[in-house]
């Protein structure tokens, strides 16, 4: 993965004098690197979920959200990562444009990294590499420790997030019909989608 052009694809997606994203370039975060789930209606409902690593987002489409249920595995679709700004974006990308349709920041916060392999801690960039990945969430609606990790169905690169057994794990909570709202701004995307 060459880190320098990494946004490029990203970049070469969007038209920036048409839609309110912004441009982006690679970033840091303070201290502890920053997740994010943004809820997008595009052409279909999605939740794309984002971390930071090596000063940029990867991005996983995540068609059904999280589930606090470790026996709910959700598929997750690797997209092109964004620029770090982009955890903070919330509005609505014009019609027609890439990704048209209202974006929500639905939760954010911070992740540390778990990922062991033989017993030695594995730096993300590696244990995504790699194929298998877990950390602990630091959000407002996730905490605990959740596991992504790529599995070869349909033939695609597709990834599963699922969330690991802990005193944060809940298979009764339904988080995504219980808790809609931006966690920024307090909107629905159905809001946000009429206000803009
Ligand atoms: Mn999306």
């Amino acid at each position: 993965m060459a880190k320098t052009s990494s946004l490029k694809k990203y970049q070469s997606k969007r038209d920036f004098k048409k839609t309110s994203e912004p441009r982006g370039k690679r970033g840091k975060s303070n201290s502890e690197p920053i997740f994010v789930i943004q809820k997008h209606d595009a052409t279909s409902l999605h939740y794309d979920f984002r971390l930071e690593v090596d000063g940029v987002l990867k991005s996983w489409a995540v068609p059904k959200g999280p589930s606090t249920n470790p026996r709910e595995k959700r598929l997750a679709v690797p997209t092109e990562d964004h620029p770090m700004e982009y955890a903070g974006f919330e509005g609505v990308i014009p019609e027609g444009e890439y990704g048209g349709g209202p974006v929500i920041v639905w939760d954010n916060g911070t992740y540390r990294n778990t990922t062991e392999h033989k017993g030695e801690p594995v730096p993300m960039n590696q244990a995504l590499d790699r194929g298998h990945a877990t950390f602990e969430l630091e959000g407002h609606k996730l905490q605990g420790e959740w596991a992504l990790t790529r599995a070869h169905v349909g033939g695609g690169n597709r990834w599963l997030l699922v969330k690991m057994k802990d005193s944060a794990a809940d298979a009764r909570r339904k988080l995504v019909s219980s808790e809609p709202e931006s966690v920024i701004s307090g909107r629905t995307i159905e809001q946000v989608e009429s206000e803009e």
